[in-house]
């Protein structure tokens, strides 16, 4: 099950930041008596509907009440079973409740919160997977209710499709508007029986890997689990079919994003259904992160990107490798399956002319060998990022490759390139458009 998004990220800091801002100003009162955040925040998150405050009056001594002119004060809203008091960050989340990845008891909690029988909770939760964008469009639960969580800033958790591509083939890339402005990229990939999604973790990304479009745009925040869950239910709205898979192969380092991730998992799995071993996370290796995953006991499938068969050429591909030596990964695979019992997949990006040598393959097989971890390897022919100094090897050299890998009995995949890939590479369409938030945007409801 999973919980609220989480009070430690990035995304949490600012709505704590804005609730000590909330503290300074003021805020509204419902016509129910819910306490609400301040009356221009509200009005923001509502897209720019206001609600309308009540005026109450202030109460001695309390230091949140500093009154700007012309604002009317009033209470925060507090945490259901917590009394008045100091405002916190979980007060914020409380207000900003974001539906979408939060588990059946904490629906149950927010309906109590409104005095709404225990039911409306699981109304709220299938109003939100079967594709509301908004608290309004969930019409299995009283106009009057709805109307009150709108005004509360209470959010189904989706965001707005800012742009999308498409091939022939029919992958297809979405750009999607976070709440904040900033965008991300995700992509759905059908075949005949399958549908793929591959989904971001962060907005950006900060391993910055040589080869990789993402890693040249930049690094903003980790994403909510929420954020993940709705890139799924985009892809899956647009495309008019289920999801089957979920890749974390898009813009970001999953790893350094665990807690989300694993929230993320499990929304994935419960919520909407899709089967944990049909979930894959891939990593360039964070250190101490794979034995947490470990930890989390999930189904999943752990892929490591390797791309290189040694620490000095790794070190030149992926500059994080530095402090994360190649030896120490291994371990860690190592460890991971013998706690597991999953075995471990390994991606290898191929760079013309910089690890796509036979002798390079033969290193690579060596090296899974002696840290018996003979599983899967998935070779990737690199898709041109623009301005890169990197070349996409040939079909002879990535089948060359592959050769020797197998040669060496290991099972090997090349990953198909979809045509909107070579045009495309991961991160590179979100580069077009954004480095920055959106200087002005529609606020997802
Ligand atoms: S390859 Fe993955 S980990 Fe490396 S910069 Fe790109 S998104 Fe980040």
């Amino acid at each position: 099950m999973i919980a609220p998004s989480n009070p430690g990220n990035a995304a949490s800091a600012a709505v704590t930041a804005a609730a000590a801002a909330a503290t300074a100003t003021a805020a509204a009162t419902t016509s129910s008596g819910t306490r609400l955040a301040d009356s221009s925040d509200a009005t923001q998150r509502i897209g720019g509907q206001p609600s309308q405050p009540t005026p109450a009056p202030a109460r001695d001594g309390d230091p949140r009440v500093q009154l700007l002119e012309g604002v009317y004060p009033t209470f925060v809203p507090r945490n259901p079973g917590i009394q008045d008091g100091v405002w916190n960050a979980r007060d914020a989340d409380m207000v900003r409740a974001v539906l979408l990845g939060m588990d059946l008891p904490s629906l149950e909690q927010l309906a109590e919160h409104y005095g709404q029988p225990r039911f409306r909770a699981k109304q709220l939760l299938e109003g939100v997977l079967k594709g509301a964008h908004s608290v309004e469009e969930i019409s299995t639960i009283p106009k009057q209710w709805r109307a009150q969580l709108l005004a509360d800033g209470v959010r189904t958790g989706r965001s707005l499709l800012h742009h999308s591509v498409g091939d022939e083939d029919g992958t297809r890339k979405f750009l999607l508007q976070l709440h904040d402005g900033r965008i991300i990229e995700t992509v759905g990939i059908p075949t005949e029986d399958r549908l793929t999604v591959c989904v971001s973790s962060q907005v950006g990304c900060p391993m910055r890997c040589t080869f990789c479009a993402t890693g040249k745009g930049g690094f903003a925040r980790n994403l909510s689990a929420h954020e993940v869950l709705d890139q799924v239910l985009t892809v899956h709205e647009q495309f008019g079919r289920r999801v089957s898979n979920v890749v974390f192969m898009g813009m970001g380092e999953p790893l350094l994003n665990l807690p989300n991730v694993i929230r993320a998992y499990h929304g994935l799995n419960q919520d909407i259904g899709i089967g944990g071993a049909f979930i894959t996370i891939s990593t360039v290796g964070v250190p101490n992160a794979i034995a947490r995953l470990a930890a989390a006991k999930l189904k999943a499938t752990l892929a490591v990107s390797l791309h290189a068969p040694n620490q000095a050429l790794r070190e030149t591909i992926i500059p994080s490798a530095k402090a994360y030596p190649l030896e120490a990964l291994m371990d860690d695979c190592s460890s991971y399956f013998r706690a597991t019992g999953r075995r471990v997949t390994f991606e290898y990006t191929l760079l013309s002319g910089v690890n796509d040598e036979k002798a390079h393959a033969e290193e690579l097989t060596a090296l899974l060998r002696r840290y018996s971890l003979m599983s899967h390897v998935n070779i990737i022919p690199w898709n041109p990022v623009d301005e890169s100094e990197f070349k996409r090897p040939s079909r002879n050299r990535v089948y060359a490759f592959k050769q020797a890998v197998e040669a060496a009995g290991l099972p090997c995949t090349v990953r198909e390139t979809r045509g909107l890939e070579a045009a495309a590479a991961c991160g590179q369409l979100r580069n077009q458009f954004q480095k920055q938030p959106l200087p002005q945007f529609e606020v997802p409801l």
